[in-house]
């Protein structure tokens, strides 16, 4: 009998050893590069929502496209212990950028939240914000002139709404986007929300410093965004849109591309590229894709395209 308590034992310290061994492996692998700033574009079909992952696993949620499917993009790009997202960005109060954040909250310890206090009366919004409030989230009504300290030398300045819209009505809540620019050392993301023209013409107007090294272009490449006076400013190297794959708006729209073509601005769209994830050390930029639609192998999950800039 001893024998066998003996083999036993030696079996069980084996496996032991070994599922040591492959836990190590497994968080040697999900541990990231400690000078990585990740900005994932992801594909929510047709919405928004931006993943900002920093280098001390600190994360910025902007938008959380229409529905649930946030979840498997969040658990995609988040380490598995990390249940802890600690900025909520809802750009505008439409359903294709905030549907997903229910689940959100639920899922994840939200700490802050941003929104603008411009009035949408829908039941459904009007649930998400008790439920903020019920789970203990500080959320804060902002506009231009708020600063985010991410801490790691990243930085996000919020450009617009222009002005406090507490309480505001505005008849498209698109021009009510938030408008923000994140910077990590020499490079920058211009995030545009759902922002129109008219929009930007406000913040050129406002001599807003929004030159950026990559623009996610306004209202999921709709031809009233993203204007060729707002690119010559922004001037960026490279445009990422998120559109859902052959949505029933048209978008985005062909006047929008060959915008951005004649710019000589290469261009990554969620509906044909997948996720668009950008990770920069603060002087390169590395860009890549999670899906081959552009290539019609839509069963495909291989990386598609793999750029520096
Ligand atoms: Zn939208």
């Amino acid at each position: 009998m001893l024998v066998v308590h003996t083999r036993i034992i030696h079996i069980a310290s084996i496996v032991l050893v070994m599922c040591a061994v492959l836990l190590g492996v497994y968080f040697v692998g999900q541990a990231k590069d400690s000078t990585q700033l990740t900005v994932a574009v992801l594909d929510v079909g047709q919405g928004d929502a931006i993943l900002v992952d920093g280098p001390a696993g600190q994360q910025i949620l902007i938008d959380a496209g229409p529905d649930r499917s946030i979840l498997a993009k969040l658990s995609e790009y988040m380490p598995f212990y990390d249940h802890d997202i600690e900025l909520v960005i809802l750009t505008h109060p439409h359903l294709d950028h905030y549907g997903g954040l229910h689940e959100v909250l639920n899922r994840y310890k939200v700490h802050h939240m941003y929104i603008t206090g411009i009035v949408q009366k829908s039941p459904d919004y009007q649930d998400l914000l008790a439920q903020a409030v019920e789970k203990g989230v500080d959320v804060q009504e902002v506009w231009r002139g708020t600063q985010v300290d991410m801490g790691s030398d990243i930085h996000m300045s919020i450009f617009a709404p222009m002005v406090n819209l507490h309480d505001m009505s505005m008849s498209d809540l698109n021009e009510s986007s938030i408008v923000a620019k994140l910077v990590y050392k020499q490079k920058s993301f211009l995030l545009t929300g759902d922002a129109t023209d008219t929009e930007e013409k406000a913040l050129l107007d406002a001599k807003e410093d929004v030159s950026a090294d990559v623009l996610k272009v306004g209202h999921h490449g709709s031809e009233y965004s993203t204007s060729d006076t707002f690119l010559d400013v922004v001037h960026p190297n490279v445009a990422a849109i998120s559109a859902g794959f052959h949505n029933m708006f048209g978008h985005p729209s062909t006047r929008l591309l060959n915008r951005l073509d004649r710019h000589d601005i290469q261009s990554f769209r969620t509906d044909q590229d997948g996720d668009i994830v950008f990770t920069t050390d603060g002087d390169t930029i590395n860009v890549n894709t999670s899906s081959s639609r552009r290539f019609h192998f839509p069963w495909s999950t291989a990386q598609a395209l793999y750029t520096i800039y």
